[in-house]
């Protein structure tokens, strides 16, 4: 068997005692960052794609970092073979590592982890993390991601015998949550005294069979997204599921205030709440105060405008240029993100240093379709994006539902066989609709663009119709 790359103690150790400090003290996490910036900014020279844009703009520290030009996924993953700084990190080795592993924690070119992500912004990408990256994210879980108000509790806590953990997510795929989960169990197995007990659940699955897993598996943590948690929620309080957690982990969409006040209802336990994304795996952490903190000590986030210029505290941006100060073998230098990031310039009340930011993220609406029979079947937003993503390729829709017995998939102008793309998806989201016992509802082909949110202008890819037909 392949093995899973792991941490060194030493490098953990010190990691975790520079967070610490870094968390604490915003002079020292001014001065690691710079530290951390000049080394990645050193390693980046070795990658063909970033030589070429340091030569255009020489960047000293993270005070002339906007003089850099800013990159997308979709240019990264064109060059791919440029990007590295590892000159043997190429397409061809990733795509027949991908093949043949057979395990989502195996070990690419004995040293690195591999993830995807599906594309919410239209490119699926491919991140290679390096042994630095995957021990800054250890160490922010460890320290700052469960919202510790005291330090003494390490990791390992988390993983302790009588925990009962269920992931509920996209599994289908080589997704950053799944491969970080298993990489996890495969290094905590080795201490058998000490390995929880974990068992992950697709969100593909109809939301009844999925409430009858969870029910036999009895977890004593549920991690998931927001919209599957209000789901599981409702039947809770209903009375069709009888779960005690100790913990609720969410991430991956945006959590409203009142998901927050019905998860409480239903579950009476604490929530931890993340952002996060395929490109770095923990940006901020909420604390008690249920606000999120940046982890400004291990990347850059820059929040630009339409035309990615800067804009200062307190105003929405358009999208957020993130650079990642851990991982060296993938260099993100002034990637852009399309989040929308505001960052708050208040003090939170909790005393954390860190930057307080909100984040209009990723969220869909929850679909409640009617069967041949007329019951109600729910349908949440990321398992509809996932089945279509992946069982048809296709990243650019929208799905609206205009009826409790109809949708109507609309996609975006970039599309170049508009009529092939669709064939596809609606056999992809037939299947995924036939395993709820929604055979019968009806997918059309909307020929209109989809429709943007009128206050953001982002894309909403699962939703109701508006009442009102749009012109
Ligand atoms: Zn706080």
């Amino acid at each position: 068997m392949n093995h899973t790359p792991a941490v060194s103690p030493w490098l953990w150790g010190s990691l975790f005692a520079q967070t610490l400090a870094a968390g604490a003290d915003a002079q020292v996490a001014r001065a690691l960052r710079e530290a951390r910036l000049a080394s990645l900014l050193a390693a980046a020279r070795a990658s063909p794609l970033y030589r070429e844009r340091l030569q255009h703009a020489p960047v000293h520290g993270s005070d002339d970092l906007h003089a850099l030009e800013p990159v997308a996924k979709a240019e990264l993953m064109q060059r791919f073979d440029d990007w590295a700084t590892d000159r043997a990190v190429t397409r061809s080795a990733v795509d027949r590592f991908l093949e043949t592993s057979h395990d989502l924690a195996d070990a690419f070119l004995g040293r690195y982890l591999v993830w995807t992500s599906s594309g919410t912004s239209g490119t699926p990408g491919i991140f290679v993390q390096d042994e630095g990256s995957l021990a800054a994210y250890e160490v922010l879980d460890a320290l700052r991601l469960r919202s510790q108000t005291s330090y003494a509790t390490l990791p390992l806590t988390a993983w302790s015998a009588g925990q009962r953990f269920a992931f509920v997510a996209a599994t289908g795929g080589r997704f950053a949550g799944a491969v970080a989960i298993t990489r996890l169990v495969r290094l905590h197995s080795a201490w058998s005294w000490l390995a929880p007990q974990i068992s992950t659940f697709s969100v593909l699955t109809p939301l009844a069979q999925l409430a009858a897993e969870l029910q036999q598996w009895q977890p004593t943590v549920l991690i998931t997204y927001p919209s599957c948690a209000v789901a599981l929620a409702r039947l809770q309080l209903a009375g069709g599921l009888t779960l005690r957690l100790s913990e609720l982990w969410l991430g991956g969409e945006q959590l409203s205030t009142g998901q927050r006040a019905l998860l409480r209802r239903a579950f009476g336990c604490p929530l931890r709440n993340n952002y996060g994304a395929s490109e770095f795996f923990t940006i901020a952490c909420e604390c008690e105060h249920e606000r999120l903190h940046l982890n400004d000590d291990w990347l850059i986030l820059e929040p630009v405008d339409r035309q990615l210029r800067p804009l200062p505290a307190g105003e929405p941006s358009h999208a957020v240029l993130l650079t990642h100060l851990a991982n060296h073998v993938q260099p993100l230098l002034r990637y852009r993100l399309d989040d929308a990031v505001r960052f708050t310039g208040e003090a939170c009340a909790c005393g954390s240093r860190l930057p307080v930011i909100e984040v209009q993220g990723r969220s869909g609406h929850t679909l409640v379709m009617h069967d041949e029979r007329d019951r109600e079947v729910t349908l949440l937003p990321l398992a509809l994006e996932t089945a279509i993503e992946e069982g048809a390729q296709v990243t650019h829709f929208q799905l609206l539902c205009t009826a409790p017995d109809a949708l109507e998939l609309r996609l975006e102008p970039e599309v170049a066989d508009p009529v092939a793309a669709f064939g596809r998806a609606q056999a992809a989201l037939r299947a995924f609709l036939a395993g709820h016992g929604l055979g019968q509802v009806r997918i059309e082909h909307g020929r209109r663009p989809p429709l943007r949110e009128r206050a953001s202008g982002k894309l909403c890819r699962v939703r109701m119709a508006p009442r009102e037909p749009d012109a």
